[in-house]
């Protein structure tokens, strides 16, 4: 029952066939038309034995589903008519060719500009593996490999389906953010696992991290029900490590907040996190805490005066070239093909991987075009970086914007870690060895936050102009 719709129609009758009606309507100017939403979804879990990704020590396939994986879809379009989707997968990484060839298709269809289309992962580790993205994860079997290129196939129409569910629901909406804090993320380089949950009871958690749960409100803008939800969060999905596909404490803050407001599509975008656990882990359980957590955290925002969200819609994207410091000798591809070691099977792939790329591109191969994408919401600002970007970013970013400013990582394309110049600096796993299960030469050329950060003003700068 649509009351409003109701009252208006015979409104809409009299103003069009009463004569003079054109000329009133013209003596005064149209009153403003609002913003549109719709929203779109589709069931991404794996069939049976599909191999999964983000730990180097898993050793078989998927044996069974404990909570459904999701590709849903936001599509906004501003009062002049700009339209933008933003897709969000529970998958761990997604590749430039996938997020490309799904934006190039919807730009066929409806005519969207490449920068319009906005694809993020919440890093979930107990999802399938890509072809493609942690490509060293581990050498696979032919039929693994078989599975996964039919997978992400599928993956494609699938993201396609949701984003044009969502823009041929576009209805009258109101849109406005708001936002609150979760802790359960903390700075794994800086706090061992084990020590966490007695340094946090102290007070003593050391390193940076970015509590913020920022949230975006879709309310139906006739009968001011809740349609779609955004949250997002900087911290790894990485509560869970076993054989089950699960979306992580992503996935249940997303079915828990699903549950509390019955209709409204409810979407999770990954900050800058790359650097950040949850604490503790190890149990759905636990996964399940955090997810309530975060749903808690969403709903006392929503509790809170939202604000609106005016003005239009631009959507800005370029790559930053960036470099590999350095190209593995031959004995450096032969040791790590050969060498006992923990994941011998990763080295080995990681070998066999940096020889074909160096056979087919030679120097180019320690080339990268690295994605940066913003988009404007009115008074609202995003960003979506390429990679798994530590939390330095997200703190540098916010802190150095003028205006109300959202910072996802794991955007486009999530080609390796991309640890800002002190990580970088400082090493470890997030800056240099994380660069062998993603299948590239050696760690980044120092000097990448810099031209990151650049790049994402110049973007910012354009999609604001003065
Ligand atoms: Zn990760």
């Amino acid at each position: 029952m649509h009351l409003p719709h109701l009252i208006r129609t015979p409104l809409l009758v009299l103003l069009l066939t009463v004569p003079g009606a054109a000329a009133f309507a013209a003596d005064r100017p149209p009153a403003p038309a609002g913003w549109r939403a719709g929203t779109g979804r589709a069931n991404i879990t794996p069939g049976d034995a599909v191999w999964m990704t983000g730990y180097a020590t898993r050793d078989h396939p998927a044996e069974g589903t404990a909570q459904a994986l999701w590709v849903k879809a936001l599509a906004v379009a501003d009062p002049a008519g700009n339209r933008g989707v933003l897709l969000t997968l529970d998958l761990c990484g997604v590749t430039r060719e996938i997020s490309d060839r799904v934006a190039a298709e919807l730009k066929r269809r409806y005519g969207l500009p490449r920068s319009a289309v906005m694809t993020n992962v919440s890093h979930t580790h107990c999802s399938p593996w890509l072809a493609g993205n942690i490509l060293a994860l581990r050498v696979f079997p032919p039929e693994g490999v078989q599975k996964a290129v039919e997978y992400s196939r599928q993956l494609e129409e699938k993201m396609i389906a949701a984003a044009a569910a969502a823009l041929e629901t576009l209805a009258p909406a109101t849109l406005a953010w708001g936002e609150d804090a979760a802790t359960f993320g903390i700075n794994r380089r800086e706090n061992s696992e084990k020590d966490a949950p007695a340094r946090r009871a102290a007070g003593t958690l050391r390193g940076p991290s970015d509590p913020r749960v920022p949230v975006l409100a879709i309310h139906d803008a006739a009968t001011g029900a809740l349609r779609g939800l955004l949250l997002s969060y900087a911290c790894h999905n990485t509560t869970l490590s076993f054989y089950q596909w699960h979306g992580d404490y992503a996935g249940c803050a997303q079915a828990e907040l699903e549950r509390r407001h019955p209709g409204a599509t409810v979407l999770f975008t990954i900050g800058c996190g790359a650097d950040i656990n949850p604490n503790p882990r190890g149990t759905v359980a636990l996964a399940e805490e955090h997810g309530r957590t975060l749903a808690d955290a969403a709903d006392r925002a929503l509790g809170r005066q939202l604000t609106p969200i005016a003005g239009t819609f631009a959507s800005a994207l370029d790559d930053v070239p960036l470099t590999f410091a350095s190209k593995p000798t031959e004995a450096e591809l032969r040791t790590a093909m050969e060498k006992e070691q923990p994941n011998k099977s990763m080295h080995q792939a990681w070998s066999m991987a940096i020889t074909a790329q160096l056979r087919t591109s030679g120097d180019a191969a320690l080339r990268y075009a690295y994605p940066v994408q913003t988009w404007k919401l009115g008074n609202l600002s995003w960003v979506a970086l390429g990679g798994e970007v530590v939390v330095d970013y997200g703190l540098r970013l916010r802190a150095e914007h003028q205006g109300a400013l959202w910072v996802f990582g794991y955007s486009t394309d999530v080609m390796a870690y991309i640890p800002s110049e002190r990580v970088l600096k400082e090493g470890r796993y997030e800056g240099a060895t994380s660069m062998i299960p993603y299948g590239r030469p050696g760690p980044w050329t120092p000097g990448l936050e810099e031209k990151i950060i650049a790049k994402t003003h110049e973007l910012l700068a354009q999609t604001h102009p003065k």
